[in-house]
């Protein structure tokens, strides 16, 4: 099943103008899981343009996992990467001047900005943190318009006030799991009861210090992701009539700390399970 919504076509068109009138392309991705929150469409209608990339949310994310990604992108894609915290404006303002000085060194005139990505990236957050104000709606509504605005920053750069939406991308399954898990896109466009598990998972593998620090009576720390939500759920109280455990409530629990970073700072994926499904020049 491919995500799309009907407005999404139109989108599309309006993307397509929009970034004839930019020097530059800012995708904005999510530090967590910057492969799986970033949409390869962009590099299709970016030829020609220069692209930079912010692993945004970088304040959840794992910082050694995050140096990784930057490595990634830096040095095995050459694309210009840069991770923050969206709402920091030194980190943000920062961020920017040095990547457009990579790409751009024509200092001469100012580089025009558009800010692009899938929703709930935060793509919203940084540009107010840059301007200061509140310019762009948050919100995941298609927002390239002929009313866009240009802000003067910092370093000659103008950046457009009104980001560029792009579609998730929910294949293979995994990807799907990915963003779901993050709350980039609804969790009935997969199955939730395989989301809480593959969470249970990527937590029981790689953050249990994480899991037993949020949840100190796991002790022990159960082996199966299914026995994780449930030892949860009971201690939490998540229980249904006749006092079984209530999955649903438990798993969701978990999840709500995981999103809000309640749990640590967690990446949900890293540059060596890059998976040959993907299409990792990005
Ligand atoms: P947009 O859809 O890409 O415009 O994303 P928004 O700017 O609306 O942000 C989506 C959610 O992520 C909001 O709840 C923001 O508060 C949150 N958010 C944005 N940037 C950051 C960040 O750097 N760190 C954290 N922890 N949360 C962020």
């Amino acid at each position: 099943i491919q995500w799309f919504p009907g407005h999404m076509l139109e989108t599309k068109k309006q993307l397509k103008s929009a970034v004839a009138k930019v020097d530059a392309l800012l995708e904005v991705v999510d530090a967590r899981l910057p492969l799986s929150s970033s949409n390869p469409f962009l590099k299709r209608i970016a030829t020609g343009k220069n692209r930079i990339k912010v692993l945004n949310k970088a304040d959840i994310a794992n910082p050694e996992t995050t140096q990784a990604w930057l490595e990634y992108f830096n040095r095995e894609i050459k694309l210009p990467a840069a991770a923050i915290c969206g709402t920091r404006l030194q980190e943000a303002s920062h961020a920017l001047q040095s990547l457009v000085a990579q790409v751009d060194r024509n200092k001469a005139r100012k580089t025009k900005v558009m800010v692009v990505g899938i929703p709930n990236t935060g793509k919203s957050t940084i540009l107010n943190t840059l301007a200061g104000r509140k310019v762009a709606k948050t919100g995941n509504v298609p927002a390239v318009t002929r009313h866009q605005q240009r802000t003067s920053l910092k370093g000659n750069i103008d950046i457009y006030d009104t980001p560029g939406i792009l579609w998730p991308v929910i294949e293979p399954r995994q990807r799907g799991l990915v963003l779901a898990m993050s709350g980039a896109i609804s969790d009935t466009a997969v199955d939730y009861h395989d989301i809480a598990l593959f969470a249970a998972q990527l937590l029981l593998e790689r953050y249990p210090a994480c899991l037993v620090a949020r949840y100190p009576f796991l002790n022990p720390l159960p082996g199966a992701p299914q026995d994780l939500i449930e030892s949860v759920g009971n201690a939490r109280g998540c229980l249904k009539k006749g006092g079984y455990i209530d999955f649903q409530k438990a798993a969701q629990l978990i999840i709500r700390d995981l999103r809000s970073g309640r749990l640590g700072r967690i990446s949900f994926e890293r540059p060596k399970d890059i998976n040959t499904n993907y299409d990792t020049d990005q």
